[in-house]
């Protein structure tokens, strides 16, 4: 008996999940078993990986699919290789009490021939990847003409990886009486597009908020210089023994170098990138998953697919250039209802860009120091003393071995012995860890408004960054005098002809922001732009999130004074340049902005 019971799932399915060991419907299958059996209406649903999908339109897709009739009925389009095979074998672990039932994988970097002979026997249900697809369709060896379902299985993976011809033939091809269900972790412009064109009035299925990363994740982010990344990052590693993850890095030549970098410094590494054949892949990923392999280094693209629930850590040892590919990386952790820690590497000056990511996965994250070489002894050493704890000794194997034993290490005290068999695994991290240094960012290199988020709650020194014997550049200072870091000077393409006015633009920075408060210098409004002062290190990302805002319907454009409309600052109502007075002295209009 589990609270599938009364999903209404036929009996067989019903055998099957008990068989499986799942007792509770995941939210999202909460929400999609029942729509999908008894609703007629398309589907959008935004669900990350991870959070039961397949079982949640697998088991109703199992349930309406006519056995007695051998053509394809249901079509599952998916972006890779790895998760086609996966999403089949789900289906048949599901399918396993209904005799008869037959899934098709189709997917490409396979002989095609075997697929097709396949397809001619007679499928109920194709799990295919678009290209692959789509050139069965060409050879016109697939009949879709009685598919009633087509779902698209993180379908924003599926336009990011370039399917969208083959994703738009391949729905052509399909009937119009088709029902489609679009499964995606993200909502990008792409995918909504998508859903707009070929999908009628879907129902919209939300688990979590649109864009969001997952509930069981927590963010945490290292500020280290670029130099220290790797000594960085074999600290964090060092300091979690039970860590088991993904290091996620740009390049492949990155992801090459980091992996014999670990390798060579005796970690169980491999590396995962677009270089590798398929039988290399193949050979890393069963390492992976079966936990061989403690550390996989990708790319994005080739960590696509790979399905494991229980990764403990996912490392950003770069950031991704794109926002929602955090959310998958961060997404590839924390699965299944199990918690999982996404870790962010930055350097200094990659520290503005976590605030973006922070508004996608809502989500703030935890600053934290780069472990000590003390912090990572100690911990190391919890460890081996764990391991010799729990060591078991098989008597009867090492009987006749032991007077040679007793023989040679009778002189040793029972404290020289412990010494010494500690020492043996522990030499290699007390060497390294020797004179190691402190990796962490001082705090007056740090931007300002960062480290009040630390919670030390020191403003750091002011920095003359124009070098010396230039006068500094102005700065914010507070009551006391203190520096909030360089003041940088904003052009906004709104003045009075817009009606703009002071009170107006901070409400307009307010609502483009959020976090921390932000403080605003001078305002000065001109007829058809503006000029307003920040603090430096809020500048580029109040650039690209008022970028995003529209004020009375026209859309936001701020850049930095002096890249505005061909250099030109704001102007008065007779078209000259407005006068920039000397730096900001404190008179502030509002002074600080609370959020
Ligand atoms: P998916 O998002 O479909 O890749 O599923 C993620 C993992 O969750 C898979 O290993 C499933 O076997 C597992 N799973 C799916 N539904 C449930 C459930 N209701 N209870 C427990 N585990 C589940």
């Amino acid at each position: 008996m589990t609270a599938f019971d009364d999903s209404g799932l036929a009996p067989a399915l019903l055998q099957a999940i008990a068989d499986l060991g799942f007792e509770t419907p995941t939210p999202v299958q909460a929400k999609v078993i029942p729509a999908f059996l008894k609703g007629t209406r398309d589907m959008v649903a935004l669900a990350q990986t991870g959070t039961g999908k397949t079982a949640a339109y697998g088991l109703p897709l199992l349930h309406l699919t006519v056995l007695a009739n051998a053509v394809p009925q249901g079509l599952i389009l998916c972006p890779t290789r790895e998760l086609c095979l996966q999403i089949a074998k789900d289906l048949n672990s599901f399918a396993k009490h209904m005799r008869g039932l037959k899934v098709l994988a189709v997917y490409g970097g396979a002989p095609i021939d075997t697929q097709l002979r396949a397809l001619h026997r007679g499928v109920h249900i194709i799990v295919a990847t678009p290209g692959r697809l789509n050139d069965v369709l060409r050879r016109k060896r697939a009949d879709l003409t009685a598919v009633k379902w087509v779902i698209l299985d993180e379908a924003d993976e599926m336009l990011n990886m370039g399917f969208q011809e083959d994703l738009e033939a391949i729905l052509g091809a399909a009937p119009d009486t088709a029902r489609t269900l679009l499964f995606s972790a993200t909502m990008p412009r792409a995918v909504a597009a998508m859903a707009g064109k070929y999908m009628d009035d879907p129902e919209e299925i939300l688990v979590g908020h649109r864009n969001s990363g997952s509930d069981t994740v927590r963010h945490e982010c290292y500020v280290v210089h670029a130099k220290d990344r790797y000594p960085a990052l074999k600290r964090i590693i060092d300091c979690q023994p039970s860590l088991y993850g993904i290091v996620f890095c740009r390049t492949r030549a990155e992801t090459q170098e980091v992996a014999a970098h670990l390798m060579s410094d005796g970690y169980n590494a491999d590396a995962l990138h677009g270089d590798l054949t398929q039988v290399q892949r193949d050979r890393v990923m069963h390492a992976f998953r079966t936990r061989k392999l403690q550390l996989l280094v990708a790319t994005d693209v080739a960590a696509r697919g790979l399905d494991v629930n229980d990764l403990t850590h996912v490392i950003n040892y770069n950031l991704p250039d794109d926002a929602d590919l955090y959310t998958h990386r961060s997404g590839r952790t924390g699965r299944a209802g199990k918690e999982g820690i996404s870790i962010v590497i930055a350097n200094i000056r990659e520290e503005y860009r976590l605030r973006s990511l922070e508004s996608v996965v809502r989500k703030r994250f935890t600053h934290k120091p780069v472990p000590s070489a003390r912090e990572v002894c100690q911990s190391q050493l919890a460890t081996v003393l764990e391991k010799i704890k729990g060591l078991k000794v098989d008597e009867s194997r090492l009987g006749p071995y032991l007077p040679a034993i007793d023989a040679a290490l009778a002189s040793m005290s029972r404290e020289e012995l412990a010494r010494r068999l500690v020492a043996q695994e522990f030499n290699r991290f007390l060497e390294y860890y020797s004179d190691a240094p402190d990796l962490n960012v001082r705090t007056q290199e740090r931007p300002a408004r960062f480290e009040r988020r630390d919670g030390d709650g020191r403003s750091p020194r002011p920095v003359n960054r124009d070098g010396e014997g230039r006068p500094p550049r102005p700065e914010f200072r507070d009551g006391g005098g203190r520096s909030d870091g360089p003041v940088t000077r904003l052009v906004v393409n709104l003045g009075r002809r817009n009606a703009l006015t002071p009170p107006t633009l901070m409400s307009l920075i307010n609502r483009a922001t959020r976090g921390p408060m932000l403080r605003i210098g001078r305002i000065e409004i001109g007829e058809d732009t503006s000029l307003f002062e920040v603090c430096g290190a809020d500048a580029r990302d109040l650039i690209q999130t008022m970028n995003h805002t529209h004020y009375e319907n026209r859309q936001v454009r701020v850049m930095p004074q002096g890249r505005f409309y061909d250099g030109h600052g704001p102007r008065d109502a007779g078209g000259r340049p407005n006068q920039v007075r000397p730096p900001f002295r404190g008179a502030r209009l509002g002074g600080a902005v609370q959020h």
